[in-house]
């Protein structure tokens, strides 16, 4: 069922948006969602729950087959309405937890696991199937949901993305957050499995010079669009 809109017709597809981190998608992910009447699925914040699961455990990020033990043994329940995001691991939420610097230095170690992904994508793509979604991460359009009827690719420039991500941390310095942010964008797109890249099909959004508002305005004319194609083709 999709969420209340004031805006008709609803949707009823997938959006996939993919692309670094600092390109804006959460906040145009969630703002688009509630605009079309979508749920919102924020891929990375389950990666980040499993980590914070790894973390508590005391197990080593690059213990694969520890990790993947913690990881088949968590239980991980995510909202999905835009206006209430809540990630909650064995049964307490960790919307906070899952933002730490310490989580945030290990997410990609523990989201590089074969075994970490087949499971999160498995558990993604059951969200997806239950109602129309907009989806954000890394593999969205390439891996868990191939057939979107919008795929996008968000980008920016690494001096804006350092600058959003900085000041979304309040008080960090805009050096070192650009360092974090070129570490992990260096290892999420070498990584064996699923790495992250523009996926096949997608269109590229380089929102370095445009505001929130503009990029949602953009992804909701696709959406809309993607509906009238449809009835075009029934
Ligand atoms: O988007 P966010 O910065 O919260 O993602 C955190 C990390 O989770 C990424 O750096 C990446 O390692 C991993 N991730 C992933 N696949 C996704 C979403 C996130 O590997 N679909």
């Amino acid at each position: 069922m999709a969420f209340e809109t004031d805006t008709a017709p609803s949707f009823t597809g997938v959006v996939a948006l993919d692309g670094p981190s600092g390109t804006g998608k959460s906040t145009v992910a969630r703002r688009l969602a509630s605009r079309i009447g979508a749920h919102y699925l924020d891929t990375g914040a389950m990666y980040r729950a499993a980590t914070v699961a790894v973390l508590r455990a005391g197990v080593d990020p690059q213990d694969a087959d520890a990790v993947a033990r913690v990881v088949a043994g968590m239980r991980l329940d995510v909202s999905t309405d835009p206006s209430a995001p809540r990630t909650v691991l064995d049964g307490r939420a960790v919307d906070a937890e899952i933002r730490s610097a310490e989580t945030t230095a290990a997410v990609s170690a523990v989201s590089a696991i074969a075994a970490v992904r087949t499971q999160l994508v498995q558990q993604q793509r059951l969200l997806i199937a239950s109602a129309p979604t907009v989806a954000e991460g890394r593999d969205i359009g390439s891996v868990v949901w191939p057939a979107a009827e919008v795929k996008v690719y968000l980008t920016a420039s690494e001096q804006v993305r350092a600058e959003r991500r900085a000041g979304e941390l309040k008080g960090s310095d805009v050096r070192a957050v650009a360092a974090e942010i070129r570490r992990r964008d260096a290892f999420d797109s070498t990584r064996a499995v699923s790495p992250s890249h523009r996926p096949d099909g997608s269109r590229e959004i380089d929102t370095s010079e445009l505001t929130v508002d503009e990029v949602v305005d953009m992804l909701e004319q696709l959406a809309r669009q993607s509906i009238s194609n449809r009835k075009v083709r029934t």
